[in-house]
């Protein structure tokens, strides 16, 4: 699979896995966690979750997928704004790692922006990367104005969400981050696999190609540079056929009918928070 660097050099494939509500229903989990290892099996390997996920529920489930495995994964998780403070960061990092059940995190976001002075934030993530507790840090659902305020080159990753119905990045945010080498990862590729699977647009292309929308909404996502997609798929029939969306390649005439049909952004708009 076609990988990213970070600034130390690891690499981190385009397509993870998500796992927003994974872990509310009992009688689900087996298959969320044959998911997951679906996903680990076809090199989707970079796992995104957070302690907020059915207050830690989701990161269990992450526990017990990638158990005996957990060299192999590229583990995200976050912590929530209100408790990113300099005295609560430890303990949320803390409760993580016992919920994953491993003694280090490889990505570690603050989950949106918050009350809670930047410095702060920034002076406990050094700490315990410091302490060997996380590898990277970053952010989510920050903006330009957020990351300008954050100085440069420290943060590995801003997660936002992304696809084609929500573009407004592409405008300022997505052409900054790219600029900087810092990476995005895509949130709710598919949309939440809501109306926007039933976009007529996306149909037609994804008719030419034979293959379904939200094959088409995450090769649409992918065509960009610097760009990490974490599509949450609780059913491994759904893992398979994201993973083989790696392998659509959307011609100019596709492009250019999603832009005719979603029109990229040409103003500054805010930044969308799921
Ligand atoms: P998403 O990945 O766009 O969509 C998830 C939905 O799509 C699920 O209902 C899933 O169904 C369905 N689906 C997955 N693959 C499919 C396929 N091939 N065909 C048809 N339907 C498919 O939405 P998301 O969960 O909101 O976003 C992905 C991840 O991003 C989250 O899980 C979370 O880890 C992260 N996220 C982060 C933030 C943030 O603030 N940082 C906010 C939102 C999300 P099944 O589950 O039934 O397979």
């Amino acid at each position: 699979m076609r990988t990213v660097k970070l600034a130390d050099g690891t690499q981190v494939p385009v397509l993870g896995q998500g796992t927003w509500e994974m872990g509310r229903r009992w009688f689900r989990r087996r298959r969320e966690i044959a998911a997951l290892k679906t996903g680990i099996d076809l090199g989707m390997v970079c796992i995104d979750t957070a302690e907020s996920y059915d207050d830690g529920g989701a990161e269990r489930v992450v526990a017990e997928a990638i158990a005996g495995q957990r060299e192999r994964v590229f583990l995200v998780t976050k912590v929530s704004a209100d408790r990113a403070t300099r005295a609560t960061i430890p303990e949320a990092c803390a409760a993580s790692l016992r919920r994953l059940q491993t003694d280090v995190i490889d990505l570690y976001l603050v989950h949106w922006r918050g009350d809670v002075p930047l410095e702060e934030t920034v002076d406990a993530f050094e700490k315990l990367r410091a302490e060997g507790k996380i590898r990277h840090w970053g952010t989510s659902n920050f903006d330009v104005a957020d990351l300008e305020a954050l100085g440069p080159g420290r943060c590995a990753v801003n997660q936002v969400l992304y696809h084609p119905e929500a573009r407004g990045i592409e405008y300022d945010l997505l052409p900054w981050s790219q600029a900087r080498g810092l990476l995005t990862m895509a949130y709710s590729p598919i949309g939440q696999a809501g109306r926007l699977l039933r976009h007529p647009t996306l149909l037609e292309v994804a008719r030419r190609h034979d293959v379904t929308a939200a094959q088409v909404a995450l090769a649409w996502g992918l065509r960009q540079p610097g760009v990490i997609s974490i599509p949450k798929a609780s059913r491994p029939r759904h893992v398979r056929a994201n993973h083989a969306a790696l392998a659509l390649q959307l011609t100019p005439e596709d492009l250019r009918a999603i832009d005719a049909a979603l029109p990229p952004p040409n103003e500054k708009q805010k930044l969308v928070i799921w």
